[in-house]
């Protein structure tokens, strides 16, 4: 299938690929909207199973990241980039300064960071070929401690100031006592866990792996249920911070909660639950929006900037959010429909 007719086209500024026979990578890079900036996003390598899988998914993504970009209020456009083979097996030092010669290629229009299947020591290859590669050095932390490079922190803060928001907005309270269920507690769902503790929210959790349990009910006094359950328990608030698609129809169906605020990407299975979610006078914090914090952490890494701008930033999460749901209650739409139409208002010319 040709690109301009692929499915999830949708009207891609640029999309190029790359094919560097010594070191057998293929790759494509797409660039979705630069209206707002240079396209900044991930980097991801999978096992795709064909060159159409991977076209689908660099579509799909950099198309996301361009609505992320603009919901976060960056000076910046949506791009991404994918490897098609298996990380454990294809990745070699050669072919991925390979990658980033495709990217200097693009003199600036595409700027690549961390994603699945990617390491920061593998950006740092591509980064001997390219000067626009992001995140392979930090200075700024929202809190003042030493910045690793690692995202997480921040995503985890941007989460924890939105669920606060959706919180406030929905029950007109604070966190205290409010009980939230945690799909996941990775990188971001543990750190989200901390900061709710600390604002006396109850806390139930769910994990796949017991690790992050024991921590959790040690040191957060939080209740562990199992990962079956944590979506269908009678709390105030559900984050997923696992796998995307989580919220799909037969977990809205047992929903008791009436706010969906998480990091996961893609947390509905389709679109239109959204209004399914309004319907039942569910809140639902649209991903793109809460989760952005990893983003906006990685263009103040690129800019000369502080952790109280990087803080500040994060912060206005809760402030988008509150814009989405007051339009969204005035115009009787869904949230993520809403969120939609906002972000376009933003990179559309
Ligand atoms: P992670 O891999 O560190 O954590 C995910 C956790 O979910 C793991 O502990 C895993 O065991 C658990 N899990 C998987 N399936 C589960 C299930 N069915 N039930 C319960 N737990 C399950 O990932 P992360 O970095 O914490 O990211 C979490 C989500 O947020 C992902 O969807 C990611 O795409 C998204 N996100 C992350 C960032 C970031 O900065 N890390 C930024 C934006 C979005």
């Amino acid at each position: 299938m040709s690109v301009f007719d692929h499915i999830e086209f949708d009207e891609h500024e640029h999309v190029a690929f790359c094919h560097d026979k010594e070191t057998g990578l293929k790759a494509i890079i797409a660039v979705h909207n630069s209206y707002l900036g240079p396209a900044l996003g991930g980097c991801r390598m999978w096992p795709y199973a064909s060159s159409d899988e991977a076209l689908n998914d660099v579509l799909r993504l950099s198309k996301g990241m361009t609505y992320k970009a603009a919901m976060a209020n960056l000076h910046q456009g949506g791009g991404k980039a994918v490897i098609i083979g298996d990380p454990r097996v294809h990745k070699s030092p050669e072919m991925l300064r390979a990658m980033g010669r495709f990217v200097e290629s693009l003199n600036g229009k595409y700027i690549s960071a961390e994603d699945s299947g990617m390491s920061v020591c593998d950006l740092q290859l591509m980064a001997q070929e390219s000067t626009y590669i992001a995140g392979t050095k930090a200075s700024y932390h929202f809190a003042g401690e030493e910045a690793d490079g690692n995202p997480s922190p921040s995503t985890a803060y941007g989460v924890f100031i939105g669920l606060r928001e959706s919180v406030k907005y929905k029950f007109g309270t604070d966190l205290q006592g409010k009980k939230i269920a945690i799909q996941g507690l990775g990188h971001v769902g543990y750190r989200l866990a901390e900061h709710l503790h600390r604002e006396g929210a109850e806390l139930y959790v769910a994990d796949i792996y017991p690790e992050s349990l024991e921590r959790a009910k040690t040191q957060l006094n939080a209740t562990v249920v199992s990962p079956h359950e944590i979506l269908q328990l009678d709390v105030d608030v559900v984050a997923p911070c696992a796998m995307g698609a989580t919220i799909n129809h037969q977990a809205i169906g047992q929903l008791k909660a009436q706010v969906i605020a998480g990091a996961a990407n893609n947390q509905l299975a389709t679109e239109n639950l959204g209004e399914l979610l309004r319907d039942k006078g569910i809140l639902y914090a649209p991903d793109y929006v809460i989760n952005a914090g990893g983003i906006i952490d990685i263009y103040h890494q690129q800019i000369s900037s502080s952790n109280e701008a990087l803080k500040a930033h994060l912060e206005k999460i809760g402030q988008t959010l509150n814009e989405i749901y007051m339009r969204a209650d005035e115009q009787n739409l869904a949230t993520n429909i809403v969120a939609n139409s906002i972000a376009e208002e933003k990179f559309k010319k």
